[in-house]
């Protein structure tokens, strides 16, 4: 085993992005000693209010990343679109972990979905869609054309049956690069969140079940219930997947199971996930306190079920239901202290514990 330098307890890390991810590994941080810093653009974040520190810099500014980066001993990210341009700039000045790599091919569609068959994990068929000569030959139809940056939450998605559709779909979208992607009858849509630690070392997380509604997560329910060998697959989608991004930190994987069941990678993303969050509640170690420890080269904790569960998103103004949330004791309320719901915006969510409701 390599030696690897341990970042003890008291150190502090970097967290790019103000959001609710942001702010759970903050807690979970907090929870084993360390200190965080924030990078956000607003002047208040959420994950700056559980912070030790918060800097408040565009992503373009290297003096204000340069500023942030004395602050802290690692960095990691919270959202896959940073700019890999700011990720790079750190880098220069504190080791970023998941570093460059992961959010390059995150960040856009094709060269993900390359990148998944280059490391021996099945997509569903795919064709870039880049010029009228690429609609003309398209053939994963029915299809669904999404943009190759951008997109999240089924933003910039068309489904669309024939060329003609698709034509339309790619004016639509401002004749932006997109890939097309053959839609997949499956059966369900799972994760797998794994971790991968300085050291080598990887764990993955129980396979959560997940439902999606307008494009959005809206439930994770484990266990999943799935055969044994669709688990198995999964798990080892996810590995593969952290093994060839030679990863520190935590990814995400999203999948299809078919009706042959066959898992098919849908996308990825190097950082903490909302189909994780059940983990916070249900799991011996949260995924937060995971990314914690991969970062920090301290040992991966146990992914052992604690209770089965179920986590549902509270979407815009669902938040409000808080007190209905709190009078039921199986329910754990998280609630990520945003000012304003705006629909679609993800304000807290909510784990029941044991009977899964
Ligand atoms: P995405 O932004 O790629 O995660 O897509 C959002 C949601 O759209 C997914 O969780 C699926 O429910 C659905 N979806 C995306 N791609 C496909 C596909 N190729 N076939 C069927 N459904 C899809």
């Amino acid at each position: 085993m390599p030696a690897v330098k341990v970042l003890p307890p008291g150190s502090t890390i970097g967290i790019l992005g103000g959001g609710q991810l942001g702010r759970m590994t903050a807690l979970a941080a907090a929870q084993l000693g360390y200190r965080s810093v924030v990078f956000a653009p607003e002047a208040e974040s959420v994950a700056g209010l559980v912070s030790a520190g918060h800097v408040q810099g565009d992503y373009q500014d290297k003096a204000a990343l340069a500023r942030f980066a004395k602050q802290v001993d690692v960095i990691t990210y919270e959202f896959e679109n940073v700019p890999e341009a700011a990720v790079t700039e750190c880098e220069k000045h504190k080791p970023v972990r998941p570093g460059v790599k992961p959010i390059h091919f995150a960040q856009h569609r094709l060269r993900e979905k390359e990148f998944f068959r280059m490391a021996g994990i099945g997509t569903a068929d795919y064709q870039p869609i880049a010029s009228e000569a690429d609609i003309a030959r398209a053939t994963a139809l029915p299809g669904i054309l999404k943009t190759c940056t951008e997109g999240y939450d089924g933003k910039g998605q068309f489904r669309v049956s024939t060329r003609a559709e698709l034509a339309a779909a790619w004016e639509k979208v401002g004749r932006r690069e997109c890939i097309l992607e053959a839609v997949v009858d499956f059966i369900c849509e799972i994760s797998a969140i794994v971790a991968r630690s300085l050291d080598g070392s990887t764990a993955c997380f129980p396979i959560g079940l997940n439902e999606h509604r307008d494009g959005i997560l809206r439930t994770t329910t484990v266990p999943s219930g799935l055969p044994a060998g669709t688990i198995a697959k999964a798990e080892h989608h996810g590995l593969q997947l952290a093994e060839s991004l030679e990863l520190t930190g935590l990814v995400a994987l999203e999948m299809f199971v078919t009706r042959d069941g066959q898992v098919l990678a849908n996308e990825m993303a190097p950082r903490p996930h909302n189909s994780g969050h059940w983990t916070i509640d249900a799991c011996v170690t949260s995924q937060f306190e995971q990314l914690v420890r991969a970062i920090c080269g301290l040992p991966l904790g146990s992914v052992e079920i604690l209770a089965p569960s179920r986590m549902i998103n509270l979407i815009g103004d669902e938040a409000n239901d808080w007190q209905r949330f709190l009078s039921d004791p199986t329910a754990r309320l998280h609630l990520y202290g945003k000012s304003k719901a705006r629909p679609g915006r993800k304000m807290g969510h909510v784990t029941y514990i044991g009977n899964g409701k």
